[in-house]
């Protein structure tokens, strides 16, 4: 969990604080066993400890090493589910969603909040300090659970933030009704009027596409197709666009709403739940015959596809299915690319670039 402060020289910094789907998926034992095995072949097939580290098995160059190897074997992509930090200059900290990766964030702010009483790093407005603008892109679990841990939320007296929920709204339930029933007794020990911070919700219509302004950001939503509907975002300012669309599904064809939404934007990040053979299914197969259509989330292919038509410089794919473990995340991945490289070679592709990155829980982008 480490917090580089020193982003002055950037427009924006988007942190992941969480990108799987679903479900919180922590990797089990097994997993572990399995990646420390395929580590020490490595090792030993890379020349061996004493080779690569030296008679003293150096830190630096332990490190260094570490570094250059897939997540597979030296880190992980991550269990905690959505939850990203935007940072924007001379802005209030922006967040979007607040899955489990929110606990973690929510321990990086009150050490920012401590030492230097400023959220956001890249902030040098004073009145903004204790603002925080968390956009909800729907209300499943995944992207709510961390909120009842996120820490800033606790805090009393002079160090009282000011939270701003913002979601779409929803015939059936409000959004504070939403934010509040997840914290009601038998659920969490804390109800949600006992949370010191102040507390602002405001639900976006869901028919119109529109934007609103958080300090230097413009913020634009739009809905996409999922059970009970999305919100994607747009987040711009100087000239730079980050686009959030996760859990969403495309059918048959690039999402024109998406496409508009991600026109030349510098980064998307999209939905890869499922590999393609999951999404139609194998009918007649025992593991197979469940097909997920209908289901909500969407494949690197169709990523690929939106990212291309809208002109997209970089596309993050996400939303990790829970049953995937980092190798298989990591298949995937070879998959996307050589799609990405033969999608580049047809002709109404011609001199379009595109690079495709898998999200992983700690990626940080600076633009
Ligand atoms: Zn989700
Ligand atoms: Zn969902």
């Amino acid at each position: 969990m480490s917090d580089n402060i020193s982003n002055g020289n950037n427009t924006m910094v988007i942190k992941y604080w969480g990108v799987r789907g679903s479900i919180p998926s922590p990797l089990t034992i097994e997993q572990l066993h399995e990646k420390e095995t395929a580590l020490i072949k490595r090792i030993a097939a890379d020349g061996g400890i004493e080779k690569l580290f030296g008679v003293d098995c150096d830190s630096a160059k332990i490190n260094s090493y570490l570094e250059s190897l897939p997540l597979s074997l030296a880190g992980t992509y991550g269990g905690d589910t959505t939850c990203f930090e935007i940072q924007v200059k001379d802005s209030p900290l922006i967040m979007i969603d607040a899955g489990t990766g929110a606990r973690n964030l929510g321990k990086v702010l009150l050490g920012r909040l401590f030492a230097a009483k400023n959220l956001n790093p890249l902030n040098t407005i004073a009145a903004h300090n204790k603002d925080i603008y968390l956009f909800f892109t729907h209300y499943h679990w995944d992207h709510l659970q961390g909120f009842p841990f996120f820490a800033p939320g606790f805090l009393p007296g002079d160090f009282r933030i000011n939270l701003h929920f913002y979601g779409k709204s929803n015939t059936r339930q409000r959004l504070s009704d939403v934010l509040a029933g997840q914290q009601e007794y038998p659920n969490f020990p804390v109800v949600w009027e006992d949370m010191p911070c102040n507390k602002n919700c405001i639900e976006l219509g869901r028919l119109e596409p529109n934007f609103i302004q958080v300090g230097g950001a413009k913020i634009t939503y739009q809905e996409l197709t999922h059970p009970d509907s999305v919100f994607a975002y747009k987040v711009e300012t100087g000239g730079k666009k980050f686009v959030c669309a996760t859990d969403t599904e495309h059918k048959d064809t690039p999402d024109p709403r998406l496409i508009k939404l991600a026109r030349d934007a510098d980064i998307l990040y999209y939905d890869c739940q499922y590999t393609p053979e999951e999404y139609v299914g194998t009918p007649g197969t025992l593991t197979g015959a469940l097909t997920k259509f209908d289901w909500g989330h969407s494949t690197y292919e169709w990523g690929i596809k939106n990212a291309l038509a809208a002109g997209v410089k970089t596309l993050v794919l996400g939303h990790h299915e829970p049953m995937r473990d980092d190798f298989q995340i990591e298949k995937l991945m070879e998959r996307a690319l050589e799609y990405r490289d033969a999608q580049l070679a047809l002709a109404q592709n011609e001199g379009r670039k595109l690079e495709v990155i898998m999200g992983c829980q700690g990626l940080e982008q600076k633009l």
